[in-house]
């Protein structure tokens, strides 16, 4: 695909893997349900980022996926918005469970990722909770009682209440790592590690990461199956 080819130069995208998918250049082009697109038109956004147009087509063919582009390129549409069309798929009862699953490494950055997803996910009524330290479990817990469709936690957080039985991963098929990286240098290792365990193999994984050192390609090769990588920018 010249044109696709062409878009990867411009905005200096590589991509690693079989049979990549031409990245989505406009947001006509996404097929994204009209209530989702018009969330976007809403938000006032002209084009997807480079990193947004060159991984939701391959997230829409259910790869696995690791990112990696450098803070403000727009990940978390990245991966929240094939994440909603994931949930439109799949039609959990969200009482047994999340479907999507993404790990954050701090509250603030948590909180993030939770009001992007109540704005893009409002119209199509997508429900997400947050999951973090430093806050009373109560309230926490009860939101899981209620039933979401997101949960976005960090993983110490998430760990204490599986340790409660109080969450159950057995519904998760779609897993975010959002800055993997991070999450690695604040020592949540063991936390991710447990954590997976308790989520079906099969599904879907997507790592998001500003770096690539080794403990990261570690984790990656771990956890991710046949990934296609994405680099944007000289990002390594
Ligand atoms: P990252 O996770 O890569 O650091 P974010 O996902 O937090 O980046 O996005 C950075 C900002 O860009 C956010 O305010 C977000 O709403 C905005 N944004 C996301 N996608 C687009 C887009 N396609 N066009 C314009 N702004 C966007
Ligand atoms: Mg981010």
């Amino acid at each position: 695909n010249l044109s696709g080819d062409a878009y990867r130069r411009q905005h200096e995208i590589t991509v690693t893997g079989a049979e990549v998918p031409p990245p989505f250049t406009s947001f006509e082009s996404t097929g994204f349900p009209p209530e989702i697109l018009r969330e976007v038109q809403n938000a006032g956004f002209s084009a997807p980022t480079p990193i947004q147009a060159q991984s939701w087509p391959i997230a829409l063919q259910s790869r696995d996926i690791v990112a990696i582009a450098k803070t403000g390129s727009g990940k978390t549409l990245g991966y929240l918005m094939p994440g909603f069309v994931h949930l439109k798929r799949t039609r959990n009862d969200p009482q047994m469970g999340p479907t999507v699953l993404v790990l954050s490494p701090t509250r603030e950055l948590a909180t993030q990722i939770q009001d992007e997803a109540n704005k893009f996910g409002k119209s199509s009524r997508i429900s997400c909770t947050c999951l973090y330290g430093g806050a009373p479990k109560g309230p926490q817990l009860r939101e899981i009682e209620r039933g979401v469709d997101i949960v976005v936690a960090t993983p110490g957080r998430l760990n204490d209440i599986l340790e409660m039985r109080k969450i159950s991963l057995q519904q998760v098929s779609y897993l975010v790592l959002d800055e993997a990286d991070r999450m690695l240098d604040m020592g949540f290792e063991p936390q991710i590690r447990k954590i997976v365990k308790e989520v079906p193999t099969r599904r879907q994984t997507l790592m998001y990461t500003a770096t690539w050192p080794r403990e990261v390609r570690k984790i990656a090769a771990d956890l991710l199956v046949n990934p296609v990588q994405v680099n944007i920018g000289n990002c390594d």
